[in-house]
């Protein structure tokens, strides 16, 4: 389909407008040098314009546009402890009126540092439950919930780190802003490299890129899991998006985009020798800052299938989904 016609199914999905729109495309000469591409772009989604900024909140224009027609009051959020979501939520519902209950890992009274910070300048509530895993703190928010339904409440639960079908929509939207971007770039971004955690965004990414007839090479880098399993997590977020917009994703994940697990050494937030290497050169380089979690992984992979030929040296664009506050946890 064309890019208008995919625009227009997703205004009539509805969002809550909370990013300063469009982010920028911009050249990264002295990265592509570093790299060895003959040009990089980097897409800021640093500068989403929210809080501390990053991806989470287009994910969230499409969530709380769920929410609100929902006639919700108050959100129910959970993360690690400098979950970059959790910090934005914060301020997408101090922005808009609701009220909003983090459910962190992390122990009661830690040290105020990265988004922990941000997250209490915002006014919400936020629940410590210790190191326990992920299952349990959304036990904890359906406690939550109910809680809140018994006291008369319109609670609405975000799930999955808000890697859902509206969240992914989010994405699909930004694919066309970038699209729009490019024409009038005369289509010189060939790639785009994005990090994977559980998968929302490079869910998004990667239907709307198939829909519009693939303008794009798509390389999801795994900061997290095995290529199958970041497979089978992208295919259920594309599923429920799908059940939203009534239309199929008719394409073999394998066809459609590049999938990576190699960079992400130990896992969700254990930093690599490269991924640390990366932080340290590329504020260097480009003046603004990468960090251990999600970009700088992307980075690696990104110079590594350069220098492997996976991708064309030519237009070659970093998508930058920030992070940045809990850089300062990373230290
Ligand atoms: C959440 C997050 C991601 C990963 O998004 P997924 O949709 O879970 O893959 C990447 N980068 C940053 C900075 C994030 O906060």
């Amino acid at each position: 389909m064309k890019p208008q016609e995919l625009r227009k199914m997703l205004q009539d999905v509805g969002k809550l407008s909370l990013g300063l729109l469009p982010t920028p495309l911009q050249e990264m000469p002295n990265a592509a040098r570093e790299m060895g591409a003959a040009t990089a772009y980097v897409k800021r989604d640093d500068l989403t314009g929210l809080g501390p900024g990053g991806n989470k909140v287009r994910n969230l224009e499409y969530i709380l546009g769920d929410a609100a027609r929902m006639g919700a009051d108050t959100v129910i959020v959970s993360g690690p402890a400098q979950s970059n979501l959790c910090a934005i939520a914060a301020c997408a519902c101090a922005k808009t009126g609701l009220g909003c209950v983090l459910v962190l890992n992390g122990q009661e009274n830690p040290a105020m540092t990265g988004n922990l910070l941000l997250d209490r300048l915002t006014g919400a509530e936020v629940i410590y439950l210790g190191p326990v895993k992920k299952e349990e703190r959304n036990a904890y928010m359906q406690k939550v919930k109910a809680d809140l339904e018994a006291a008369g409440k319109r609670p609405y639960v975000i799930e999955n780190g808000a890697s859902t079908g509206y969240g992914a929509i989010g994405y699909m939207d930004a694919l066309l802003e970038l699209d729009m971007q490019n024409n009038s770039l005369k289509n010189k971004v060939k790639s785009i490299f994005i990090p994977a955690g559980n998968g929302g965004v490079a869910a998004g990414l990667v239907f709307a890129n198939d829909l519009i007839g693939r303008p794009f090479q798509i390389v999801p880098v795994s900061t997290e899991f095995t290529k199958p399993e970041l497979t089978g997590k992208m295919r259920s977020i594309i599923a429920e998006a799908e059940e939203i917009l009534g239309v199929p994703f008719a394409s073999d994940m394998e066809d459609a985009c590049h999938i990576t697990d190699e960079y992400y050494g130990g896992g969700w937030g254990i930093d690599t020798k490269e991924s640390r290497k990366a932080v340290e050169q590329f504020a260097k380089l480009e003046g603004f800052y990468i960090e251990n979690i999600y970009t700088a992984k992307t980075f690696v992979g990104m110079c590594d299938c350069v220098k492997k030929g996976i991708v064309d040296k030519e237009g070659v664009c970093f998508w930058h989904t920030g992070g940045f506050a809990s850089l300062f946890a990373q230290y």
